[in-house]
């Protein structure tokens, strides 16, 4: 029994409260070993109750990776799942594996690739190689489990080009505007732009995104030359914020970034077009290959050290009005994994 919850442990229970109140007083007074059977209960049901179950196991001192063991097998796929979305591979891992192991009824071909992909980076390529001889065990010849752990982009599906960005009375994407928060520059102190977003659910050439993002941004400064600097962001959940987690830096040179106040951008309607593949120029794109000015670049995610994925090229274009003005291109890449964007320069 503990004397006193944590706050963050009281707001998730008020937030989940169980089927009694009886029941929940109970977690509230103390009694963490009934709570975390409780919600590990309900949570193939609520697999938000999940996030309750790991505050409980934090609290507890314990680990929560020992307690999937006792978990019920048939809230594994949904504990897996929720794991896996939440960025909590090592347990996903182990609800998976047990899932591999134990289960007949489960389904497991939605989750194997996900699965897979942690494993590799979690326990590296040895226990990546095991774990796809088990999926493959247990997926009979229905289809052919993939074999490398990198993500594969169908927008990717011709060889250059991608797709371009053009203006569009309905078109499902935007230019400028403010549909999602952007962080603050730290070398001028003003709002990082949004030069372009994307709508992943309205286009399905952007179907590989999903559901890792709502919306793509493609962002850079537009005030200072900050931009000439590595930035790493990453967006919420609900695709409503983007946050800034990293730039590649230090204080003095982003003391030296000049200033040349832009004024904002209005909002306006963007489609998404096949690019013609002849041209060869610096131009704005999303998906295929990019186009690099020097040498290419091939970032590693700042959180998980994966190889990241070529998302978009944000340029100067005269498609626009008002025109966008940029120096030199951003590149976009992404890390499915810990939905991370990184967005790197060359001139
Ligand atoms: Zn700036
Ligand atoms: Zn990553």
């Amino acid at each position: 029994m503990k004397a006193k919850l944590s706050p963050e442990l009281q707001k998730l229970i008020k937030r989940n409260p169980l089927a009694s109140s009886a029941e929940t007083d109970r977690v509230f007074k103390g009694d963490l070993d009934f709570g975390l059977l409780k919600y590990a209960a309900v949570a193939g049901q609520k697999p938000e109750a999940w996030a309750v179950c790991f505050a409980i196991a934090g609290e507890n001192g314990a680990s929560f990776d020992q307690a999937v063991a006792n978990v019920a097998l048939d809230a594994c796929t949904g504990l897996a799942r929720w794991c896996f979305s939440d960025g909590r591979d090592s347990v996903g891992i182990v609800a998976f594996r047990r899932l591999l192991l134990e289960s007949t009824t489960a389904p497991l071909e939605p989750d194997c690739e996900r699965f897979l992909e942690a494993v590799s980076v979690a326990e590296g390529e040895a226990a990546a190689a095991e774990a796809r001889a088990l999926v493959t065990r247990r997926l009979p010849s229905k289809r052919a489990v993939p074999q490398a752990a990198a993500v594969e982009v169908p927008m990717q599906r011709r060889e250059h080009a991608g797709f371009s960005p053009v203006p569009s009375d309905n078109g499902a994407h935007s230019l400028g505007g403010f549909d999602i928060a952007m962080p603050v520059c730290p070398a001028c102190g003003v709002k990082t732009r949004l030069w372009l977003c994307f709508d992943i659910e309205a286009e399905p050439c952007l179907a590989a995104l999903k559901p890792v993002w709502g919306l793509l941004p493609m962002v850079s400064c537009g005030n200072c030359d900050a931009w000439r600097y590595r930035h790493d962001y990453q967006l919420d959940r609900d695709a409503t914020a983007l946050i800034l987690t990293g730039i590649w830096a230090g204080p003095d040179e982003l003391k030296t970034v000049m200033l040349a106040p832009q004024p904002p951008l209005e909002r306006q309607s963007v489609a998404l077009e096949e690019s013609d593949t002849a041209t060869l120029s610096h131009e704005l794109q999303v998906g295929g290959q990019p186009l690099f000015r020097r040498e290419p670049l091939n970032p590693a995610c700042p959180s998980c050290k994966s190889p990241m994925v070529f998302i978009a090229t944000l340029t100067s274009s005269n498609v626009f009005r008002p025109a966008i003005a940029l120096k030199g291109s951003r590149y976009h890449f992404a890390c499915f994994r810990c939905r991370t964007l990184s967005v790197l320069a060359q001139v």
